[in-house]
């Protein structure tokens, strides 16, 4: 009888159909056998435990370039830490710098991962305002590299496309069997809340949320979603944040788009209270779009359970507190809110 390099013994294993107590034998790198007295040469004893599928986490940004820092994680450090987490997938993003064709851009993404990280990953194609629409002839030869998600914003300087160009990429995209992934928050918004924020002398974290409200990503998602039926474009909107947001998914499910979304930890766990605290304390916890009110992460999780979302992502695009997120507030003046504008690229 064979004996398989590694089982895994007495775990209670939640496959995609069942949950069973068994062993689980491993040959090499793939699942070989699922039974009970299988024979390894190495055994491992999981009583008492589940035994998972690795996660998929496929909003993560390592090591990307945001003003003068780059976020805190490289290839090496955060697919490590993925790893202990039981994330054996990582999808990330290319960003191509003004100029720099798609693929050239790729290339370059993935000579930074390469033999630095510890379990799978795949890329995502960032399309930039830059490159809009004088990229998208290049879209098909994306796809056939294997890259079959496209990024697009309606916030940042340098990365919101307006209405023509969201309907000029979603068209390519869908015509090369592409998905559409889009970052939905309504940048004059934001730009005239803070603003006004600035004026009134609310320079603080308190203030960020108050910068970005949920009308700001309610409306983006809701033009988006419309937008993308009008190209007939998949779509999928990331780290939806708001019951506004989960609501209009559900419509455009309802109508019959391949609309799909996803939620992050952060807005399911924590909630607008967490920029009240003293100080600068608040700032740990600025992300992009804000965190929001308890009705609102109630709605988030009525949606996960009913299907209108479909996915929970991490977003994970960490700073570091003393180099990052404080260096950008002593640099720029007024403090806080003018450290992460609209036109800025910060934590996304
Ligand atoms: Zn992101």
């Amino acid at each position: 009888m064979i004996s398989y390099d590694l089982v895994i013994k007495n775990g209670v294993l939640v496959t995609a159909g069942d949950i069973i107590q068994a062993d689980l034998a491993i040959q090499g790198e793939r699942i070989a056998a699922i039974g009970q007295d299988l024979p390894g040469k190495e055994r491992l004893d999981a009583r008492g435990k589940l035994v998972i599928p690795g996660a998929v986490d496929p909003h993560v940004h390592l090591q990307m370039p945001a003003g003068p820092t780059t976020s805190s994680d490289d290839w090496r450090t955060g697919t490590a830490a993925a790893a202990f987490g039981g994330v054996t997938t990582v999808i990330d993003f290319v960003e191509p710098e003004a100029g720099q064709s798609l693929l050239d851009a790729c290339a370059a993404r993935r000579a930074e991962a390469a033999g630095r990280a510890v379990i799978d990953y795949g890329l995502h194609m960032t399309l930039p305002a830059g490159h809009v629409p004088t990229a998208l002839a290049e879209i098909p030869a994306v796809v056939q590299a294997g890259l079959t998600s496209f990024k697009t914003y309606t916030t940042y300087e340098g990365f919101r496309l307006d209405d023509e160009q969201l309907l000029a990429a979603m068209t390519a995209v869908a015509a090369a069997g592409g998905l559409v992934i889009t970052h939905c928050e309504n940048d004059t918004i934001i730009r005239r809340g803070q603003a006004d924020l600035l004026a009134a002398g609310q320079t603080g974290p308190a203030a960020h949320p108050l910068s970005r409200p949920a009308a700001a990503e309610g409306e983006a998602i809701e033009r988006v979603l419309a937008l993308a039926g009008i190209a007939a474009a998949p779509v999928y909107i990331v780290h939806v944040s708001t019951a506004r947001g989960a609501a209009a998914l559900a419509r455009a499910r309802d109508r019959g788009q391949q609309a799909f979304g996803e939620t992050c930890p952060q807005y399911l766990f924590l909630t607008d209270d967490e920029y009240k605290r003293d100080g600068f304390e608040g700032a740990k916890f600025t992300c992009q779009p804000p965190l929001r009110k308890p009705a609102d992460q109630a709605a988030l999780w009525q949606a996960l359970a009913a299907g209108d979302l479909q996915v929970v992502s991490t977003d994970h695009c960490p700073f570091n507190f003393f180099r990052s997120k404080r260096s950008w507030a002593a640099t720029t003046s007024p403090a806080f809110l003018a450290a992460s504008p609209a036109s800025k690229r910060a934590c996304r």
